[in-house]
């Protein structure tokens, strides 16, 4: 039973935020960080025939979330993002305006408490890491089996998530960054802006690593 992971990254909205699509069954594609730009991400999705299994938010942030309801009105499916990004997330403090709106709490949603048990649809599962330090909710997408981890904001290659916006937490952020570089060196990161990169570059390139 070999199959393997199918990923894409799509770029979207003026934040540039990496919208990832995972899939080993089209039947059921995840889509992480639906920032913008719902009909990309469509269009992607109707190409490649691709149904969706779930939607997972890295945090609440605006820019990761704006296309919620666009995307669950063509396709829906259940929301993940941690509990304690709930509340944010989809109040009116959450904004861009005018550019991207607030999305409405989605019915789908299912909040994740610190520590769940992995996600698992359509032949992929994934451990969510909690990470706070760019947001108190925010959450890494660990996959094992293919040593793949979306770091949402909480790691880029050569930085990492800033602190000083409402629920931010330095200390909390270097905690979180230690349970990041304690994962194989060898797996490929895919952050929630920017380009890709893996732990063993990090580990010996971020000045913010420590290591
Ligand atoms: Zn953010
Ligand atoms: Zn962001």
């Amino acid at each position: 039973m070999l199959s393997l992971m199918n990923s894409e990254i799509i770029v979207v909205g003026s934040f540039e935020v990496n919208c990832v699509v995972l899939w080993k069954d089209p039947r059921a594609a995840w889509v992480i960080d639906p920032g913008a730009d719902p009909e990309a991400i469509l269009d992607f999705l109707s190409k490649n025939g691709l149904e969706v299994a779930l939607y997972f938010l890295t945090h609440g942030h605006i820019d990761h979330v704006s296309a919620l309801d666009a995307l669950l009105a063509a396709r829906p499916a259940p929301v993940h993002l941690h509990t304690d990004d709930v509340t944010f997330a989809f109040s009116p403090m959450n904004r861009f305006p005018p550019y991207l709106s607030v999305p409405a709490r989605p019915s789908s949603l299912v909040p994740t408490p610190a520590d769940a048990p992995p996600l698992a649809a359509g032949g992929i599962t994934a451990e969510m890491i909690h990470t706070p330090g760019h947001t108190p909710g925010c959450q890494c997408l660990w996959v094992k089996e293919d040593k793949l981890l979306l770091s949402g904001d909480t790691l880029f290659a050569g930085s990492v998530g800033r602190t000083d916006l409402p629920g931010g937490s330095s200390q909390a952020l270097q905690r979180s960054l230690r349970r990041l570089t304690a994962l194989p060196s060898d797996t490929l990161v895919i952050p929630g802006h920017g380009p890709t990169t893996t732990l063993a570059i990090e580990k010996h390139d971020n000045p913010y690593l420590g290591e």
